[in-house]
């Protein structure tokens, strides 16, 4: 029995099967069969996400078999789930196409990335199921389902955390490829709070970093250029993997031996914060390389709340000497109409913290929570959280339409593990 184990080490679990089928029929076979013992089936994309979503005893199903661009329309294409978002960027960049935005890495699919309702940053731009114009997956009865964006269900499937059926194919919305130009600069974390709604207004894409116990962060921002892309591979590996990988990752294990360190280095970390302007395809640009392996809590919160949110925090690190030396990261997420986004009906700034793996963050996520709960917060479905189904149903207007509709394409629980049934409240008949 093999050991799987996602990217943050916060899961590891021995599946009794672990499956990569090649088509539908494969899928719906396995689901048949599971269905038919009282097994559960859950599917893996690239093991990204902190929480014990993909967790089974039974059946683990990767589609690493299933990627690619199975056809091409108007500003759209249809894409096989199980295809990494690094490669369809490269499959899209072919046929001059692009996707309108992505969060800071490229490496989880496309099924994965939808069902957490995985989020890059800007005032325009959903959830990246909100990308989705129709999904086909196969239930949990065995059946092939299509379903478009104007049919009510797909709003609960488009973000289901795996819950509704295996996810196959996905039709993308997407745009001509387009080419975008991003500034970082160092900034006082107050100014940069003060001015927040001209970054968030005028740029396409705007976040920011802020390292702990410091005055300063780090806002970028993205704008569509017509300017040609500059390969600078050498200076791009120095910068990306040598200095904000390589040193971080130096200092993080200092702190981990030495975690009372943390405020100098963090401090430290941000005086390291520099100047940068960068020209590069869209699909080359959204992503940064993630050397150093940490643990995420997130949350998201009305749009109106972050500045107050992040002083909140700030105040929080400080007066508790919270030992962390990871930034902050602060973006934006326009509100949205699918069941379970945690941007559902409201523009949303998404917080998140982390922590070096391996040391302590207990003590971190817990203490920030109740800050994010104050303020109407919705955890990311992928990041570490401490809600149970009593705290997350008043959270989302339509969590019953959600449990109705999972209900008709699941009604024997093959898709529910533990950890779904705590979070949905569904008890094990
Ligand atoms: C370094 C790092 C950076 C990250 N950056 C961001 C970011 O910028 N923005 C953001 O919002 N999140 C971010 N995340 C979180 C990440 O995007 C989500 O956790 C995402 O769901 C991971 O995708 P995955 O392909 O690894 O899916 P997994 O983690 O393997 O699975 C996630 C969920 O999708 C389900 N699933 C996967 N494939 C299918 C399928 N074919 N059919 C049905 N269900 C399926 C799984 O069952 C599970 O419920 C980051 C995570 C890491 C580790």
């Amino acid at each position: 029995m093999a050991t799987i184990v996602n990217w943050g080490g916060t899961l590891s679990f021995k599946p009794a099967f672990v499956e990569y089928p090649q088509n539908e029929w494969q899928i719906a076979d396995i689901v048949k069969k599971a269905r038919s013992e009282g097994k559960t089936v859950r599917v893996v994309g690239a093991g990204h996400s902190w929480t014990p979503l993909i967790r089974t005893d039974d059946y683990l199903l990767s589609l690493d078999r299933i990627q690619g661009l199975i056809s091409v329309g108007n500003l759209s294409a249809w894409v096989a789930a199980g295809t990494r978002l690094k490669r369809l960027g490269a499959l899209l960049f072919e046929q001059g196409l692009a996707m309108e935005n992505l969060g800071d890495i490229d490496k989880q699919s496309v099924a994965g990335a939808l069902s957490t309702g995985t989020h890059g940053t800007g005032m325009s731009f959903g959830v990246i199921a909100t990308q989705a114009t129709e999904i086909s997956f196969i239930d949990g009865t065995g059946e092939k389902r299509t379903l478009r964006d104007s049919e009510p269900d797909f709003k609960s499937v488009a973000v289901s955390l795996g819950a509704m059926g295996v996810i196959t194919a996905v039709r993308l919305r997407l745009l001509p490829a387009y080419n975008l130009e991003c500034m970082k600069r160092k900034e006082k974390l107050d100014d940069t709070l003060a001015k927040i709604d001209d970054y968030r207004f005028n740029n396409r894409n705007f976040e920011f970093f802020w390292f702990p116990y410091s005055d300063y962060c780090a806002p970028k921002i993205f704008n569509v250029t017509d300017k040609q892309p500059i390969h600078r591979p050498l200076k791009k590996y120095l910068v990306d993997v040598i200095y904000e990988n390589g040193t971080f990752k130096l200092v993080s294990e200092i702190n981990r031996m030495a975690p009372s360190l943390s405020r100098y280095i963090s401090r430290m970390a941000s005086a390291g914060l520099s100047s940068m302007a960068e020209v590069h395809h869209s699909h080359k640009i959204y992503a940064t390389p993630r050397y150093v392996r940490f643990v995420e809590m997130e949350y998201g919160v009305p749009a109106e709340e972050g500045p107050t949110v992040m002083q909140k925090i700030r105040r929080f690190i400080a007066q508790n000497h919270i030992r962390v030396h990871f930034p902050l990261e602060y973006r934006y997420v326009r509100g949205d109409d699918l069941t379970l986004s945690p941007a559902y009906g409201r523009d949303t700034v998404f917080i998140s913290c982390h922590m070096y793996k391996g040391m302590e963050y207990n003590r971190y996520f817990k203490g920030l929570e109740p800050i994010f709960l104050a303020h109407g917060g919705r955890p990311h479905w992928g990041k570490i959280h401490g809600l149970n189904a009593a705290d997350l149903k008043p959270k989302y207007p339509k969590w019953e339409e959600f449990m109705r509709v999972r209900e008709k394409y699941d009604p024997d629980g093959v898709f529910l593990n533990l950890y779904l049934r705590q979070l949905f409240g569904i008890v094990k008949k």
